[in-house]
């Protein structure tokens, strides 16, 4: 690991807040260092108060940032002289203590201080670092790993054996820190945990780290241990993005995958997102002969467990993992405790891979992180000499940690498609991306397809993954479906959206390809989509859904656009008796009637002029010819799609529910 310190950019930092960012920020980019909010740091200054007095405060990371985008105002000051306090206590319960540390804070608006802001007070030095980085954890994480840290490090850091976080750690560290610190001392080793590092500077602080780290990183190098230095943060969204998967290797899978994300929803209680990911690094580590010996041992470090849970399932057996886990909580739990949902969040399966398990597609994804990490620490401490990970009790304490109880307790309102996954079509333009921005805005992952190669790289949220798809062609139908689901686990909405309106024609011009065109794309595609889709509606925990979006046309249509209503109007008998067929399954069809929604793709200023005039109105007048003489955006139609996948419809199918402003001719 080389440092990333840039005097110039540091140079023009302005006081010592910013220079903490500026470090905090090189540390958040290392993702083998900090992931997903993990690790803090801190900078001791001061603040003058009210009364024109000057206060000591500790500044430090504040609850529910990431080091590698922190900025100050995510820095919470406390009083110094209420910490150091603090840690003079005999006992105090972490409860009471994220209470002191509320109190000690000189700015009521800032974050919750991180709770290890007692550790931070202690450490004599101006700036200091903390991180859980996979080279450290690698070494400890073994039989022996004390000794080796200490041949290692000698006496430039302060040991201190596994205590968990919180009030109880900071007392260890209040007892251990200055009977053991000497001049050498840069840091201080919590085994099993992670690494402090602090300086008189931002740039010592940061540069310790990255020093001890790297000595670290070359002495696993050095002693044999399988270890790739020089990983840095996870790839981004569009990389996780599973590669293109082959059609065959794939063309049994999705179905059996879409059924195992059930069974973990109805384990978990909730639509779960399953994201399943195969590459040579994943294949190597679920091939291994001795799996069971090595992945059945815990995380890599303690604070992981909030995410993966203790242990991940090996192979298919849910119900054998949820007597586990209900084992485990009985073993370790007691009566104040609310068990946590059973079910696991990593699956390690020899033919599918690594399926990573989350509420929404950003958990999933934070998920599939840590244990991509965990994984090679994994790797490299069974090289060097056996991986040991802390005992089933230790991480318990984490896992029902009484500030996590508590923040579950507080928790409860969940998006309303969180967990849920939906197919879009027609995604890149109009109504298909109003649609697909309001599912994403209310917690679902969403798939876009769209022949438009530009709905692949349309948004880069987790939760959404774009398609190019030729909905003619139902080889492209079933790879998408088949790419969708290995992404989120299954389908349970499905917005049919995708449709082209011609130029007008008469009935006496109309030519017959432009009618199977119309045909194809506009009715016949969408009876594709639904059949391949129906499989996996029906496994919704929830329900299936669909809305379709028909068009006014099918109840008034408008001269020059036979085609285009009769094809509308075919989609919609089939909505209809799709609504009487999927009822038993507890799927959902109800269609929406937009007109004169401008902002689509299908709508040139050509046609719109030619619809106008048609009309015998200027494109003003037809834009708002209705009862209500308003004008119909896309956004409008996305608001009523959500909302006919909410449960204020969940008694509501076959519905046809118009969007126009109001049509006399259809009123
Ligand atoms: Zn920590």
């Amino acid at each position: 690991m080389r440092s990333r310190w840039n005097e110039e950019l540091a140079g023009t930092c302005k006081g010592y807040l910013e220079e903490c960012v500026y470090g905090s920020r090189l540390l958040g980019q290392e993702a083998s260092l900090v992931m997903h909010g993990g690790g803090n740091t801190s900078v001791k200054g001061a603040i003058t108060n009210i009364f024109g007095e000057t206060e000591e405060v500790l500044f430090v990371k504040g609850s529910g940032s990431d080091l590698a985008t922190i900025k100050e105002s995510d820095f919470t000051p406390c009083r110094m002289n209420h910490l150091l306090r603090l840690a003079e206590l005999e006992h105090l319960t972490d409860t009471a203590m994220a209470a002191e540390l509320r109190m000690s804070q000189t700015d009521i608006t800032a974050p919750a201080a991180s709770v290890e802001a007692i550790l931070h007070a202690l450490v004599p030095a101006r700036f200091v670092d903390h991180t859980h980085a996979d080279a450290i954890l690698a070494i400890t994480n073994t039989p022996d790993g004390e000794r080796r840290v200490r041949t290692l490090f000698g006496d430039h850091l302060v040991y201190v054996p596994y205590v968990m976080p919180g009030f109880k750690l900071a007392k260890s560290c209040a007892q251990l820190f200055p009977a053991l610190a000497n001049q050498h001392t840069v840091g201080m080793l919590l085994l099993n945990h992670g690494l402090f590092t602090f300086g008189e500077t931002a740039k010592a602080a940061y540069e310790r780290m990255i020093d001890l780290v790297s000595r670290a990183e070359r002495y696993l190098i050095e002693s044999g241990a399988d270890w790739k230095a020089g990983r840095d943060r996870a790839p981004d969204s569009s990389e996780l993005s599973a590669p293109r998967p082959d059609c065959n290797e794939l063309a049994s899978a999705p179905l059996p995958l879409a059924k195992f994300r059930r069974a973990i929803s109805d384990a978990a209680g909730r639509s779960m997102i399953v994201a399943t990911r195969n590459d040579e690094e994943i294949a190597a580590f679920v091939a291994r002969a001795d799996l069971e010996a090595v992945a059945l041992q815990g995380p890599a470090t303690p604070d992981h467990v909030i995410r993966t849970k203790r242990v991940p399932l090996l192979g298919r057996d849910i119900d054998a993992f949820v007597a586990g886990y209900c084992d485990y909580f009985r073993e370790f739990g007691n009566a104040t405790l609310k068990m946590l949902d059973p079910a696991p969040r990593i699956v390690l399966d020899r033919e599918w891979g690594l399926c990573a398990i989350g509420r929404t597609a950003r958990d999933s994804g934070i998920v599939e992180d840590i244990y991509r990490h965990t994984m090679r620490i994994i790797t490299a401490a069974d090289a060097l000499g056996g991986w040991r990970a802390l005992p089933a009790r230790d991480i318990f304490d984490v896992e029902y940690w009484e500030l996590e109880q508590a923040k579950l307790a507080k928790s409860g309102s969940a998006q309303p498609f969180e967990g849920e996954v939906a197919l879009v079509t027609g995604a890149a333009s109009g109504i298909g991306k109003a649609a697909v921005d309001a599912l994403l805005d209310r917690g679902a992952a969403v798939v876009g397809l769209d022949i438009s190669p530009a709905v692949a790289s349309m948004r880069t949220a987790r939760a959404y993954l774009g398609i190019e798809c030729d909905l003619r062609s139902d080889d492209c139908i079933r790879d998408a479906l088949a790419r969708a689901v290995r992404q989120f686990g299954g389908i349970d909405l499905l917005i049919l959206n995708a449709g082209i309106f011609p130029r007008s024609s008469s009935v006496a011009a109309l030519k017959t390809e432009v009618w199977r065109d119309v045909l194809t794309i506009n009715a016949e595609a969408n009876l594709n989509l639904m059949r391949e889709c129906h499989p996996y509606l029906k496994l919704a925990k929830r329900g299936g859904r669909v809305v379709v979006i028909g068009s006014k046309n099918v109840h008034a249509p408008g001269p020059g656009a036979g085609a285009y209503s009769a094809a509308k109007a075919a989609l919609q008998q089939l909505a209809r008796v799709a609504a009487l067929e999927w009822g038993r399954d507890g799927i959902r069809v109800n269609t929406l009637h937009p007109n004169a929604v401008f902002d689509t793709g299908i709508w040139t200023q050509q046609i719109l002029e030619e619809r106008a005039r048609a009309y015998g109105m200027s494109v003003e007048q037809y834009k708002r010819n209705n009862v209500l003489g308003v004008e119909v955006r896309s956004v409008d139609v996305a608001m009523l799609v959500v909302d006919l996948c909410s449960d204020a419809y969940s008694k509501t199918t076959g519905a046809q529910i118009p969007v126009d402003g109001g049509m006399e001719r259809v009123i």
